[in-house]
C-alpha cells in the first residue's frame, strides 16, 4: 500500500527542495519559533522569497535582536486573568484554545509565547467557567490556532461557552483549507452566533480550494471575515492589497482589519513604518470602495487595545516615522 504523505512537509523535502535553504538557519530559527509548512501552502510557493515563501520559511533575520523588538508586543501578559485567557475589554475576552498552528508564520506576533502547547482537561474546564461566570458578549477563540484543536474539544468549547456571540479566529481555512469540511461546518452550525475570522495576507493565498473552503462557510450561513496583516515584502503594495480586498468581497468575506505589524523580537524583517503604512492606507482608499476597505489598525504594546493608525500617530505627537 502507498504510503500516505504527512501534511506537514518534513525538514530533509522543505532541504532537498529548497537549496538555497541554509541548514543552519533552519535548525537554529526552528528552535526559537518551529519551521512548520503544509503542504498545501507549499504547493502555492514559487521560491523561498515570494509573497508565499517569505511568510513560511525561517530567514537569518530571525536569529538577531533589531531596534524596537518587544517581548510582549500587544500587552497581553498583564492581561491575563487565567493562563489560557486574555482581557483587554469588559465585553470581549480571549480564549487561547492552543498553540499550536498547521503553519508557523515567520511574523507572528504570539511567536515568542512558551508553554504548554494545549490547556489541560481542568484548565480548559477552569477557562470555560471564567468566561461563563463574567458574562461577556463576546467569546474570541485564538491561539495558536482553535482550528488546530480535536473536533471533541472544539465540540466542547462551542458547546459549554455560553457568551451571545463566539468568533473562531483562524488561519487554517488558508493554510490546510483541508479542515473546511461538511463535518467542521456542522460543529459550528451546533449554537447560534458563530463567527469565522480568517487570516489571508496576498491574493495568491487564496486557492481553489481555499475558496471552496471559505464558500462552504458561507453558504452554510457562517458570517466570515478577513484579519489581514501589513507585511513588508508580502503586500506593502497598494495594488496587491487592492487585489485581495476586492477578491474577498467578491467571495463575500468581509475585510475586517489590516493590521499594523507588531513588532515581537525575531519578526523585524516584516516591519512597515507607520508612514510609509499610512501612505498605503490613504492611497488604498482613493481607488476601493467603503465595503472593500478594512480599517487599518495598531494594537499598542500598552494593552489599551485597537486603535486606527492614524489616529494612534496623531496621539503620539506624529511620530509616524517608527515603529511602535
Ligand atoms: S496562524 Fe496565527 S497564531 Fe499561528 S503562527 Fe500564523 S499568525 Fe501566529
Amino acid at each position: 500500500m502507498e504510503k500516505r504523505k504527512s501534511k506537514i512537509v518534513g525538514k530533509k523535502e522543505l532541504l532537498s527542495r529548497f537549496p538555497s535553504l541554509s541548514q543552519n538557519i533552519f535548525d537554529q530559527a526552528d528552535q526559537l519559533f518551529p519551521v512548520r509548512i503544509t503542504r498545501n501552502w507549499l504547493a502555492r510557493v514559487k521560491s523561498m522569497n515570494d509573497p508565499l515563501g517569505k511568510q513560511a520559511f525561517p530567514h537569518s533575520s530571525e536569529l538577531k535582536s533589531q531596534d524596537g523588538d518587544l517581548s510582549d508586543p500587544v500587552g497581553e501578559e498583564i492581561l491575563s486573568p487565567h493562563p489560557w485567557l486574555i482581557q483587554k475589554h469588559a465585553d470581549r475576552i480571549l480564549f487561547i484554545t492552543t498553540r499550536r498552528c498547521h503553519l508557523y508564520c515567520r511574523y507572528c506576533f504570539r511567536r515568542n509565547h512558551t508553554g504548554a502547547e494545549d490547556p489541560t482537561k481542568e484548565e480548559l474546564k477552569s477557562a470555560i467557567n471564567y468566561i461563563n461566570e463574567h458574562k461577556v458578549q463576546e467569546c474570541i477563540l485564538s491561539g495558536g490556532d482553535p482550528l488546530a484543536v480535536s473536533h471533541a474539544r472544539l465540540s466542547q468549547i462551542i458547546g459549554e461557552v455560553r457568551t451571545p456571540i463566539i468568533r473562531i479566529h483562524t488561519r487554517a481555512p488558508i493554510t490546510e483549507p483541508n479542515v473546511v469540511t461538511p463535518r467542521l461546518v456542522q460543529l459550528l452550525q451546533k449554537r447560534s452566533g458563530v463567527w469565522v475570522i480568517v487570516h489571508c495576507n496576498h491574493p495568491e493565498e487564496l486557492s481553489k480550494d481555499v475558496r471552496n473552503g471559505l464558500r462552504l462557510l458561507i453558504q452554510a450561513g457562517i458570517p466570515v471575515l478577513n484579519q489581514a496583516v501589513l507585511l513588508k515584502g508580502v503586500n506593502d503594495s497598494v495594488d496587491v492589497l487592492r487585489r485581495l480586498f476586492q477578491e474577498l468581497v467578491q467571495l463575500q468575506v468581509f475585510p475586517y482589519y489590516l493590521h499594523h505589524t507588531d513588532s515581537a523580537a525575531g519578526n523585524g524583517e516584516f516591519r512597515v513604518s507607520l508612514e510609509r503604512g499610512l501612505s498605503i492606507y490613504r492611497e488604498l482608499s482613493k481607488i476601493v470602495s467603503g465595503i472593500a476597505l478594512p480599517k487599518y489598525v495598531i494594537d499598542p504594546p500598552d494593552g489599551s487595545g485597537k486603535i486606527d493608525v492614524a489616529t494612534y500617530v496623531r496621539n503620539n505627537h506624529g511620530k509616524a516615522s517608527r515603529n511602535p
